[in-house]
């Protein structure tokens, strides 16, 4: 940064990145909820909570391929004197046997297959010996053996997954299991990202002199998609006043606005008042982070609709860092997200690191799991146009504004860039 943005900084205070943060969590709004398709919900946030109507499994049944018997019927078996028991039909999977099983008789069933009325166990199929019409059962099984009861997953009535929850595989099947089609869940953000700067170039097109390829149009749609927004425009434009307005003007369905780039002192930035020819109020501008100080916040209401518009500094690793940092806590705020994987761990950090006090350092590492919890170090050099460190980083571990740096074995705070655990 250029020493008159320094100073540009400094007079103006340097807000801490907590303060930040909650700046940005009392200014977002909880969207609206929505049924959704449990086909398309993958990421989506669960609204209310949802409960099962009835049981799961819904009945009784076998846990094996085998034979539904009476286990009182197979006490006396021996391998000298086997149990002979009638075979009188089979139950399959989704085709119930239809009718009860008496004493002395026996089913063929397969897994899954609801347990036929008087049955009580279940004997598996390498334990028995067909014989013609009957079965041969070589020792006893105990009542309830190989038995998967009603209920037994999920009770009638309970609640399986709270308000907040975010849906990954697993929670898409427990829904399903309990027939919820249409889980209530919160609209996604839609965010419109917006690239600024005059030596941009699309990768794949020849550079002319003075061009870089753009990697801020892929790292931060990339990280708002994996945060649960839509992307609902993605921009590209020059360091100019009005392209730069007419830009974030333009989405106005949006719920966030994310300008990369141009949000620093230069002559050429444009972006804060790009953003104040748009509608938006600032809110703060300036965060003691490194990377990431120049990034600016405010809102724009029309009506019922509030967007939050984040200028973020265009160096890539301070895109994505100030993205993760104070972007995805607004989306998680306007979604609901109160569950799911940890968005923060604790770490032991395994290297020391030094620095000078006065901004928070966000410095990107590998985490490791070790017996005693998460061990934390450095990917590689943490200049804020290195975005190689970015490659292989779990988290940022954030050292205090006034912190002098840490060392070796100290804990630290982690801000989880992916879930580990
Ligand atoms: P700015 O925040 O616009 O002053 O940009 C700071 C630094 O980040 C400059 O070196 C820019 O060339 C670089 N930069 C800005 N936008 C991008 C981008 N989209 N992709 C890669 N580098 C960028
Ligand atoms: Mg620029």
């Amino acid at each position: 940064m250029t020493a008159e943005a320094t100073i540009g900084a400094r007079s103006r205070g340097l807000l801490a990145l907590e303060r930040a943060r909650a700046l940005v969590l009392s200014e977002a709004r909880p969207l609206p909820p929505e049924p959704v398709d449990l086909a398309s919900a993958r990421g989506r946030v669960l609204a209310q909570e949802a409960a099962s109507a009835a049981d799961v499994p819904p009945f009784d049944n076998s846990a094996m391929d085998g034979y539904a018997v009476r286990a009182a019927d197979t006490a006396a078996a021996e391998a000298s004197a086997p149990v002979r028991l009638a075979v009188v039909g089979e139950a399959r999977a989704g085709r119930p046997l239809g009718r009860p099983i008496g004493s002395g008789e026996a089913a063929l069933i397969s897994t899954g297959a609801p347990l036929p009325e008087g049955a009580d166990a279940v004997v598996r199929i390498e334990r028995a010996r067909a014989d013609g019409d009957a079965v041969l059962v070589a020792e006893p099984v105990t009542a309830g053996s190989d038995v998967r009861r009603a209920g037994e997953d999920i009770r009638a009535g309970e609640t399986v997954l709270g308000a907040g929850t975010p849906l990954g595989p697993a929670e898409l099947g427990v829904l399903a299991s309990a027939g919820v089609a249409r889980p209530l869940c919160a609209r996604r953000p839609r965010v419109a990202i917006v690239s600024t700067g005059d030596e941009l170039a699309a990768p794949g097109e020849p550079l002319a002199p003075g061009m870089i390829h753009d990697a801020n149009r892929f790292t931060v749609p990339a990280q708002a998609e994996e945060a649960g927004c839509e992307v609902a425009a993605l921009d590209s434009v020059p360091d100019e006043a009005e392209a730069s307005a007419a830009a974030i003007a333009a989405h106005r369905e949006a719920d966030v606005v994310v300008v990369c780039g141009g949000v620093s002192v230069g002559r050429h930035d444009h972006v804060k008042d790009a953003f104040a020819a748009a509608g938006f109020e600032e809110r703060f501008w300036g965060v003691a982070l490194r990377p990431g100080r120049p990034t600016w916040f405010g809102v724009r209401d029309e009506g019922a609709r509030r967007t939050l518009g984040f200028g973020l500094p265009g160096n890539p690793v301070s895109a994505m860092v100030t993205f993760a940092l104070l972007v995805v806590p607004g989306i998680d705020a306007m979604t609901g997200r109160r569950a799911g994987p940890p968005r923060r761990v604790r770490a032991t950090m395994d290297e020391p690191y030094a620095k000078r006090p006065g901004r928070a350092h966000a410095v990107r590492c590998r985490l490791e799991l070790a017996p005693d919890g998460w061990h934390a170090r450095p990917t590689k050099e943490q200049g804020s146009h290195i975005l190689t460190s970015m490659l292989g980083a779990d988290g940022l571990v954030i050292i205090a504004t006034e912190s002098a740096g840490v060392r070796a074995g100290d804990p630290v705070e982690v801000e989880l860039l992916r879930p580990v655990s």
